[in-house]
């Protein structure tokens, strides 16, 4: 038996078991080739298992969240993605501090928490990933980041089962740990987030704010939002434009008129399309204004 095989036969208690699954059907883009192996967990105790099972299998092992941040190959992912579904919730009796399963919704729990009276997250009440891609981005938007309330993470990795506090997951722009290597294998089970009271119409009304101005910035169609980080010299999509490429096409895959930090799959766009657009936006500004892009979107699987 392969080591794919073996691994399917100890993971396939654990959830919804498939292969071969394409994964244009689980990225906000919608491109992507087939995974090997694609199992969908509804427990953070499941995703563990599944995790600790790949290491020992010596199989690769991907957890995806919303796929919202991913561009994935057009040859797929070999080995085994974790479709992470774990979205259970508990509070303390003071209703501040939550601890919440790494696959729930990001903008649907901020958006809850808002109705509640509880503040600090209605920044990302458009966000569209889970908890657990959150912290590996250190999500943010309008003037917040995740570290402003996530106080501790629940880990799984070859060390075991453990709480870590967030200031040791080196959280900062648009990266943290996981996004610099430094945390391998690890797998985000669950987080604690702290937030305050706040005046729920006062809170509603700012999360409809933030809607309002998304809605009026970002273009519609498939993407992976802001392609590129902001980098210190000048916001990405300004470079982007000023070197020709607003509104540039390849195959199904364009740079927005609209936003051109967005790359969006008009249609039936590849992952090397996109990936063209993406080369030629980073070269042309290295050439012409000697800035170096740094992309936000990972690129993930078997890329040549
Ligand atoms: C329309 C649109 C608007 C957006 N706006 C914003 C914005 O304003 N601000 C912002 O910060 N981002 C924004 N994003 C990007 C994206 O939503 C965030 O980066 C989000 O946090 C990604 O979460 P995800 O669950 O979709 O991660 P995925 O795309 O599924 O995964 C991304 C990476 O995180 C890893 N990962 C996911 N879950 C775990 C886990 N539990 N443990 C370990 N690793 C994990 C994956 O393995 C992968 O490497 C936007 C995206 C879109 C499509």
């Amino acid at each position: 038996m392969t080591a794919i095989e073996t691994l399917a036969t100890r993971i396939e208690g654990l959830g919804e078991l498939r292969r071969d699954e394409p994964m244009a059907r689980h990225t906000t883009f919608g491109i992507g080739g087939p995974a090997d192996l694609y199992l969908t967990v509804r427990d953070s105790g499941s995703l563990r298992e599944a995790s600790t099972a790949a290491r020992e299998s010596g199989v690769d092992a991907f957890v995806l969240g919303s796929g919202s941040n991913i561009l994935v190959a057009d040859a797929g992912i070999r080995g085994l993605v974790i479709d992470n579904r774990a979205r259970a919730e508990q509070t303390d009796d003071g209703g501040t501090t939550y601890r919440v399963e790494s696959g729930a919704s990001f903008a649907a729990f901020s958006r809850r928490m808002g109705r509640q009276g509880r503040a600090g997250l209605t920044w990302a009440v458009g966000i569209p990933g889970t908890l657990g891609g959150a912290v590996v981005y250190n999500a943010g938007a309008y003037g917040g980041c995740l570290a402003d309330v996530l106080t501790a993470v629940r880990l799984g990795d070859a060390e075991g089962d453990r709480w870590v506090a967030a200031e040791e997951l080196g959280l900062v722009y648009r990266g943290s740990a996981f996004t610099r290597g430094r945390a391998a294998g690890a797998v985000v089970l669950e987080v604690e987030l702290t937030l305050l009271e706040g005046d729920v119409a006062e809170l509603v009304a700012r999360a409809a704010a933030h809607d309002q101005k998304r809605l009026a910035a970002q273009p519609r169609g498939r993407n992976a939002g802001s392609m590129f980080k902001n980098p210190p010299e000048s916001p990405a999509w300004k470079l982007i434009e000023a070197v020709g490429l607003r509104g540039a096409t390849r195959g199904d895959a364009a740079i927005s008129e609209r936003h051109c930090n967005f790359f969006v799959n008009t249609g039936q766009a590849s992952a090397s399309d996109v990936a063209w657009l993406v080369e030629e936006a980073e070269r042309r500004t290295f050439e012409q204004f000697g800035v170096r892009l740094d992309r936000e979107v990972s690129f993930v699987g078997a890329w040549q």
